[in-house]
């Protein structure tokens, strides 16, 4: 059975390397005729960061990125309006989140 997927993204790609784990012969299309950086920060939240140690694609992030230690939300004035302690609120698993800037 040849599964199609639309859309070359984040959601796409996951999906068809979960289905092709488990033997399913995917395609991707993608509409965009390249893809592009967009030179933006990316925070991962820790069930983003499980499923990349699932497929085995972690070492890369976690080699360029920071595990994230509080997130912190600023106010009008610039100081924290709330403060979350990432490593208190990991996953179960013990997954934390990453952040990584980009060049
Ligand atoms: C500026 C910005 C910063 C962000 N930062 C973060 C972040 O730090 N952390 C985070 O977790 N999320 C972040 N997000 C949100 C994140 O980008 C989205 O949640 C994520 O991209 C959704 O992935 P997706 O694969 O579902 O959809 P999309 O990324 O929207 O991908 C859909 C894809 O389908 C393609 N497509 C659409 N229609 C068709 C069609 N008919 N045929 C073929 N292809 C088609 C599109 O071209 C596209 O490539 C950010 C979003 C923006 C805009």
């Amino acid at each position: 059975m040849k599964t199609l997927i639309a859309g070359g993204s984040i959601g796409g790609i996951v999906a068809a390397l979960y289905l092709h784990r488990v033997g399913i012969d995917v395609g991707i299309l993608e509409r965009a005729e390249e893809i592009r950086e967009l030179c933006v920060g990316i925070n991962m939240l820790p069930h983003a960061v499980e499923a990349l140690a699932e497929l085995g694609l972690l070492a890369e992030p976690d080699a360029i990125g920071i595990r994230t230690h509080d997130l912190i939300q600023p106010n009008r004035n610039g100081g924290p309006e709330s403060v979350i302690d990432m490593i208190e609120a990991r996953a179960p698993d013990g997954f934390t989140d990453i952040g990584a800037v980009a060049s």
